[in-house]
């Protein structure tokens, strides 16, 4: 039903777009840019399409931390008060931090996991609670997400432990490390205990035949135990986490364990999977996610995005190798993150002047973008990104046609489906505004900038031709309008 009542639609506008009067350049007197999707363009008397009829994508990602964040014990309160914000604005997934009680307890951002079981339960490392709240919150945050068709990702850290006593390691010739992990020594769940021959060395090997990563406490997958309580039992700690309701993973440093180990244990629980394979090299990406089975993070995307924008202003680098190129179903593409947000070198970061540009590029080619929350919750950037992300929603579906690429300006046409016009994006880094003819598949049309940043209406002639236009240092994405 549905589908059929926007064919109909989009017909209607193709017809009534060839006898619409032909406004002229310039606008109509209203010249503060709306970027607010509530408020829509309407120069000239033409507005937007219904983005929110329009499907064609399911939702984006939401990176729902970042680091070191405050205050302690209250985050999944916090953002159990967003949910409903985010899923009016098109989130359909949020990527929580690592949920289990580590080592630095209070305050640990859970990259330093001791005890897997203990979700903020039991009393060690100085606290109940973890630092991002209690068990019990933690529960109601999932619940509140599954009733507005949130899933909720887990950070999955199983490369290494942090947080055990110190005991002999006879793999170590007697050295004394902190291996050791049961009801006493930093695992009050007392599941998945833990002793000196889980780590590396041990009888089976010195190590992952990947990077040395935490050389003491660097756990050993080959071990069939360590195996059995990450994924393999029906009381696994990944069973424990689908039981507790989690939906799916993200894979924390990737690179410090063999793949196959991601592949297992998707293979054993299901559910939405990305790992962290944190290489910029599109290649390396395209041969772990073919390893794992599982999507990842673009980060050749990312880097691209930096080269072009921060690095370079030079946005051939946009042409260059990413995940998303290659296997756009695999690719999970962002802009930030928390390690990128708190790296001193500009080359790990795009910078705030360039956020809306490399978001705008994310949110309108394919892979699933992930949004991160300080970018979001930045006035600067808030409207302009939750208008991005209807544009996602609604218009980034079909064929990816790139239509020009120079130092300073890229274009790119998503050619939409039958019932969907899709867009054209035009990045332009130049100091000056520029443009460009097109011939596009909308014939007789009148085309607005669902960015907001250009406001006017363009008409396209009976071969879609039209002479599309972007700002000076910004973007533009043009689309029908009705
Ligand atoms: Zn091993
Ligand atoms: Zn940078």
């Amino acid at each position: 039903m549905l589908l059929k009542s926007k064919k109909i639609n989009f017909v209607w506008l193709c017809c009534l777009a060839i006898f619409a009067f032909s406004c002229s350049e310039g606008g109509d007197g209203d010249s503060s840019p709306q970027n607010d999707q509530e408020s829509p363009n309407t120069p000239g008397g033409v507005s937007r399409l219904n983005l929110s009829q329009l499907n064609a994508n399911d939702g984006v990602m939401m990176q729902a931390f970042y680091w070191d964040v405050e205050p302690k014990g209250e985050w999944y309160n916090i953002i159990s008060s967003k949910i409903e914000d985010w899923k009016s604005n098109g989130i359909n997934r949020i990527w929580l931090p690592p949920p289990s009680k580590g080592q630095s307890g209070f305050n640990s951002m859970g990259y330093d996991p001791s005890d897997y079981f203990d979700l903020g339960e039991f009393e060690q490392h100085g606290t109940i609670e973890t630092r991002f709240g209690s068990k019990a919150e933690l529960k109601s945050l999932i619940d509140l997400s599954h009733q507005n068709n949130i899933e909720v990702i887990a950070d999955i850290v199983m490369g290494h432990n942090s947080g055990g006593g110190k005991q002999e390691n006879p793999f170590r010739g007697g050295e004394e490390v902190y291996t050791l992990f049961n009801e006493m020594n930093g695992n009050a769940s007392g599941k998945f205990n833990r002793t000196n021959e889980h780590f590396h060395p041990n009888d089976i090997h010195d190590n992952d035949e990947e990077a040395l990563f935490f050389a003491e406490t660097d756990l050993c997958h080959d071990q069939p135990y360590v195996r059995e309580w990450l994924w393999e039992r029906n009381d696994s700690f990944a069973e424990f986490l689908k039981d507790f309701g989690f939906d799916g993973w993200r894979f924390d440093y990737v690179k410090s364990f063999n793949p196959k180990y991601v592949k297992a244990w998707n293979d054993k629980v299901g559910g939405f999977s990305v790992g962290e394979n944190f290489d910029g090299n599109g290649q390396v990406l395209k041969k772990w996610v073919e390893d794992s089975g599982s999507p990842a993070f673009d980060f050749a995307c990312f880097y691209k995005l930096d080269e072009a924008l921060d690095r370079h202003q030079d946005l051939t680098f946009l042409d260059r190798d990413m995940l998303r190129k290659i296997y756009p179903e695999q690719a999970v593409t962002f802009t930030a993150n928390h390690d990128t947000e708190k790296d001193e070198n500009p080359n790990n970061r795009i910078s705030l002047a360039n956020k809306l540009l490399a978001y705008a590029y994310i949110l309108t080619h394919d892979g699933y973008p992930c949004i991160f929350i300080s970018d979001y919750d930045n006035t600067v950037l808030n409207k302009k990104l939750q208008n991005l992300i209807a544009i996602y929603n609604g218009l980034a579906t079909g064929a990816i046609k790139t239509l020009k690429v120079s130092e300073k300006e890229y274009i790119m046409q998503r050619e939409g489906t039958t019932t969907n016009p899709g867009l054209i994006l035009y990045m332009n880094i130049d100091r000056r505004a520029n443009s460009f003819e097109v011939t596009s598949k909308w014939k007789n049309a009148q085309l607005l900038d669902y960015s907001g940043n250009v406001n006017e209406v363009l008409n396209t002639d009976a071969n879609g031709v039209t002479t599309i236009k972007a700002p000076a240092n910004s973007f533009a994405i043009w689309s029908l309008g009705e």
